[in-house]
């Protein structure tokens, strides 16, 4: 049985290790002696991640929690939050503060021991759950040395600080089956998990040759993304092949899979929301004839005019469990679909758009489905006209998808872009200052970033307090106190997890922010909870719009 310890040893030795090969080959040599059970457990650890990536459960405790529970078990000795200015991070602060308490006696953690108590935590709910959570989390800390407790306080706030993300993970995976790393990368969109893919490493079970594997049970695929592109005009140069455009609907990512007598639906996050859309499922159930398929979809909230609603109706379903009836009367839903990925347990990611959709469009058919609606354009003219279209029948845009584009799950493949009317993008809130006025008491003027180049690395871009309604403000507002990292002169600074959608009128050059840009008129559209920060829109984005506003349409098209 491996021991927690020795994952701690494993990260202090990481984070002292600048060449990326050595923690490569240490996280490989580290792995490689564990059972398939235990590499899954590490891996998803060594990712600061305490579920599966797909998995619902959730711990749900914040720093101030963690640092709570930890500061209790120093007896006699004041939680010192001074300990913050010498410690380099989080963890190490909770570490320096669980030295003041010696070590533990008693039986040592083992891996499966923190995994098992990460799910009992995550599985409480309703009204005393917030006690019965800390408990649990005392549990876990009662049994840590420092070390240890430097590691928990760091998975379970998730910043783990060594260097580790996924691909040094897919890396070590390469290395330890000898495999070459595009394969195994592969390997790993398709696992959807860190987790699941060191399992299969170990097991030598790795789905090395997708579309040949047969598929017998739902499993989420991480899903394709799309880059931005100004205009339509623009999707015929950056594409400079052929291509379809669709509707682009403003509801929800669904992936939905049916095996057999089982149909899960998956969000984004490859989160499993099937209990948040009872109507979807059963429809799939009742109506579907093929079986082993994965289908990629976005379902959408109706009005009673039969015109598409505000996304944020929608998400009050997701990862709701009570209720759902009540919401299921009162917001009548619409699924389109627009991808198939596997049929007849057979995936389909390696062939080209246009014969999964036509492949698509018989299963559809077949079930009484409806898609999105789609063109392949001639000209210019025509894909403009079918933009407008989509505009007037209250849709967010369009999206351009190059004909012999093959699936490439969790990336922007390039094959795919998306072009919408307004000027959004996606942000992460870093920082909040707390409102005045009518706006007291609520954090309200966000300090919004980009990503910049480097992994990791984010870039402020503009603060906006316009936009979200009172509501709005105050869940917001409790949002962003479970993420406070510190807080100065009436501002918040938060761990960045939290992204929103922002309008704006135009970006504008700016010496005040380190990336040069700002936006002007910024206003949070809304909260965007099925997106995390790797999500989050580029500086060298912004930098884009702010050369084409500068560029009349005319002049780019030519
Ligand atoms: P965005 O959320 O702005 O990054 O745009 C990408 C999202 O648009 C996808 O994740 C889907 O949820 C959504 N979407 C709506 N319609 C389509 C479509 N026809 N094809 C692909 N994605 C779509």
């Amino acid at each position: 049985m491996a021991s927690f310890c020795e994952l701690a040893r494993l990260c202090d030795a990481l984070s002292q290790t600048a060449s990326r090969l050595q923690r490569v080959r240490l996280v490989a040599d580290f792995l490689s002696a564990l059972s398939p059970q235990e590499a899954e457990i590490a891996a998803r650890f060594l990712a600061g991640r305490t579920v599966a990536q797909g998995d619902d459960a959730r711990l749900k405790l914040s720093v101030r929690a963690v640092w709570k529970v930890a500061a209790e078990l120093v007896a006699g000795a004041a939680p010192d939050e001074g300990i913050f200015e010498t410690a380099a991070d989080f963890g190490e602060a909770v570490e320096i503060l669980m030295r003041m308490r010696g070590e533990p006696s008693g039986t040592p953690l083992t891996l499966l021991d923190v995994e098992r108590g990460f799910e009992a935590i995550s599985v409480i709910e309703g009204r005393a759950a917030r006690q019965a959570k800390l408990a649990g989390l005392r549990e876990l800390f009662a049994r840590s040395s420092s070390l240890e407790g430097k590691l928990l306080a760091r998975i379970v706030v998730g910043e783990m600080r060594q260097g580790v993300g996924e691909g040094l993970i897919v890396e070590a995976v390469a290395s330890m089956t000898a495999r070459p790393i595009a394969e195994v990368q592969r390997a790993f969109m398709l696992e959807g998990d860190v987790g699941r893919l060191a399992r299969a490493a170990r097991q030598g079970s790795l789905t090395l040759a997708p579309t040949t594997g047969l598929l017998s049970r739902p499993r989420p695929l991480r899903p394709m993304l799309a880059q931005p592109a100004p205009d339509v005009a623009q999707a015929f140069a950056l594409l400079n092949r052929p291509f379809a455009l669709e509707h682009k609907l403003d509801g929800a990512r669904v992936q939905i899979h049916r095996f057999g007598d089982e149909v899960k639906i998956f969000s984004r996050r490859l989160n499993e929301v099937t209990r948040s859309l009872p109507e979807v499922a059963a429809m799939m159930r009742e109506r579907l004839k093929d079986d082993g398929v994965i289908m990629d979809g976005e379902v959408i909230a109706l009005g009673v005019d039969g015109r598409p609603r505000s996304f944020q109706d929608l998400m009050r379903r997701f990862g709701r469990v009570r209720d759902v009836d009540r919401l299921l009367r009162e917001q009548p839903t619409a699924l389109f679909l627009f991808d198939l990925m596997a049929r007849d347990g057979r995936l389909l990611v390696d062939m080209p758009y246009h014969s999964r959709w036509d492949s698509l469009s018989e299963v559809a058919q077949r079930a009484n489905l409806t898609l999105a609606r789609r063109i392949i354009p001639g000209s210019v003219e025509e894909a403009e006209a079918f933009f407008e279209d989509a505009i007037a029948a209250g849709y967010e845009g369009v999206m351009a998808k190059a004909l012999d584009s093959i699936y490439t799950p969790g990336a922007r493949g390039g094959g795919w872009l998306k072009i919408k009317r307004a000027h959004t993008l996606d942000l992460v809130v870093v920082a909040a200052d707390w409102g005045y006025g009518r706006r007291r008491g609520w954090l309200s003027n966000y300090h919004l970033a980009a990503r910049g180049e480097s992994p990791g690395e984010l870039l402020e871009v503009g603060k906006t307090f316009k936009g979200p309604s009172d509501e709005e403000f105050e869940a917001i507002t409790e949002q962003l106190l479970a993420l406070k990292r510190d807080e100065q002169d009436g501002t918040v600074f938060v761990r960045p997890e939290l992204v929103v959608e922002v309008a704006y009128s135009d970006v504008q050059r700016s010496p005040r922010y380190p990336c040069g840009f700002a936006l002007r008129f910024a206003r949070v559209v809304r909260v965007r909870e099925d997106k995390t920060v790797s999500d989050v829109d580029t500086v060298a984005t912004i930098a884009q719009r702010f050369a084409e506003q500068s560029t009349p349409a005319m002049i780019r098209r030519g």
